[in-house]
């Protein structure tokens, strides 16, 4: 089983590339090792930024994959997290194949969003906004937010 979840990680990355959250909370004392590790942190030591800058992405064969290079360092809040999907097979297993179509389905969204070079904010109700996303944009997104909800919210 931990096999398996190491490799669901590795396909996906979304809790460390900035898709899910945009700073991780740094527990009191960490703030040091954290700067060692090159890590963004910000003035207050109460975090640091993402995309992480500990995050390797390598391409492999089956597709891109994700490494900490600090994992035997990293932030308690990073030991801590763990996804809804990560969960779910950790809990009741069964095959691994769903889970990484789940992940890829949540990048290709990402991906085709930021090819038309958009971002979240751009999907606010906006009516008097020329260049507000098209249909399918939104579709897209409507989608992607769902999964994320369902899948790599906290579990
Ligand atoms: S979002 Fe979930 S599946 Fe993806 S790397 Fe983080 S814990 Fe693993
Ligand atoms: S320190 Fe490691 S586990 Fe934490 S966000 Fe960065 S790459 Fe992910």
């Amino acid at each position: 089983m931990d096999a398996e979840l190491a490799t669901l990680c590795q396909a996906c990355g979304l809790c460390c590339d900035g898709s899910l959250f945009g700073r991780v909370p740094l527990a009191p004392g960490e703030a040091a090792s954290a700067r060692r590790n090159r890590l963004l942190v910000l003035d207050s030591e109460r975090g640091f930024e993402q995309p992480c800058t500990a995050l390797s992405v390598r391409d492999t064969r089956s597709g891109p994959e994700h490494v900490c290079s600090i994992y035997r360092e990293r932030p308690t809040a990073c030991r801590s997290f763990a996804c809804r999907l990560y969960d779910r097979h950790e809990r009741e297993g069964g095959p691994l194949e769903p889970r990484l179509a789940a992940v890829q389905r949540v990048r290709q969204l990402v991906a085709d969003l930021q090819a038309q070079g958009l971002s979240p904010t751009d999907f606010e109700a906006d009516p008097g906004n020329p260049s507000r996303p098209s249909e399918s944009a939104k579709l897209a997104y409507a989608e992607l937010m769902r999964r994320l909800e369902e899948d790599f919210a906290r579990a």
